[in-house]
């Protein structure tokens, strides 16, 4: 199938590529995008989940979600259901194979936290960390804790967190926040906010995120994130770790 990922992704920057629609049975060590709401898509062999890994269901206690889901399809549903400790997928653009992989999160809340199984496997098995996972192999499904008790102030929270955040076309936080620093921080001080590569810039409302305004290309995207790494490095002697994904 024909995925153009300018459409798909966030960002709406990303190549025209054939990819395949993956199942537990058909994979074959495609990279599996999910939203592409943290990925730059450029090139690469590509696999897209089947439709079928598009569920939410209560099964053994547990709470039983496809990969292929969106965050808001499960936010929605806890809602309505009044469980508790996905108040910050409100806020999350993706889906739950990307969030888990990517060990998505808002402050505290990360999606691990209630997490019990990946495709069958204890989550123990696997390492999470700030925005990272060890998880190398596609994931199909997951099994959370169920926790009574829906947060609506937590929503409002994470609302007010996004108050500091561009409106425009992008991947979220370019940069993860290295121990004790703010990436944005230190992109500003460098002298990138606001400034653009092309059709993509460093924010001027925040500079850690990298924005489309209009008519960005994935070289825009690299040239800016290199800039930036090396800037940094010079200055402050720190090697700046994306938080995205760039696939070539
Ligand atoms: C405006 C904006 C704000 C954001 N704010 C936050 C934030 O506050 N906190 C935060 O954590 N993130 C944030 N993000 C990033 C993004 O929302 C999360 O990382 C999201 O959960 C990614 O989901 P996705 O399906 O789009 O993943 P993708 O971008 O499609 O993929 C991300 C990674 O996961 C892998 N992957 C995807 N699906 C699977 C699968 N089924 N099996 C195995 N690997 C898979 C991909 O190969 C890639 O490595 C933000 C993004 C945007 C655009």
């Amino acid at each position: 199938m024909i995925i153009d990922f300018s459409k798909l992704s966030t960002i709406a920057i990303g190549s025209k590529l054939d990819v395949k629609i993956v199942n537990e049975d058909n994979y074959n060590n495609e990279l599996i995008i999910g939203r592409a709401s943290n990925s730059l898509v450029c090139g690469g062999n590509i696999g897209v989940l089947d439709d079928k890994y598009n569920f939410i269901e209560i099964k053994n206690g547990y709470l039983r979600v496809g990969a292929k889901t969106s965050n808001r399809a499960l936010y929605n549903f806890t809602k309505k259901n009044n469980i508790a400790g996905f108040e910050f997928l409100s806020k999350l653009p993706g889906s739950i194979g990307g969030s888990i992989k990517m060990n998505a999160g808002m402050k505290s809340y990360e999606i691990s936290n209630n997490l019990v199984l990946i495709n069958h496997k204890s989550k123990n098995e696997f390492k999470f960390g700030y925005r990272y996972s060890h998880i190398d192999e596609p994931i199909f499904y997951a099994d959370f804790e169920i926790k009574d008790g829906f947060n609506s102030e937590l929503v409002e929270e994470f609302k007010n967190m996004r108050k500091n955040q561009p409106k425009l076309l992008s991947l979220g936080s370019s940069f993860k926040n290295p121990v004790g620093n703010y990436a944005g921080a230190m992109i500003e001080k460098v002298g990138l906010k606001g400034i653009k590569f092309g059709d993509v810039g460093f924010s001027e409302v925040h500079a850690n995120f990298l924005v489309n305004y209009g008519n960005g290309n994935c070289e825009n995207v690299i040239k800016a994130i290199n800039e930036a790494k090396k800037r940094v490095f010079e200055e402050f002697g720190i090697e700046l770790q994306e938080e995205i994904k760039i696939i070539l």
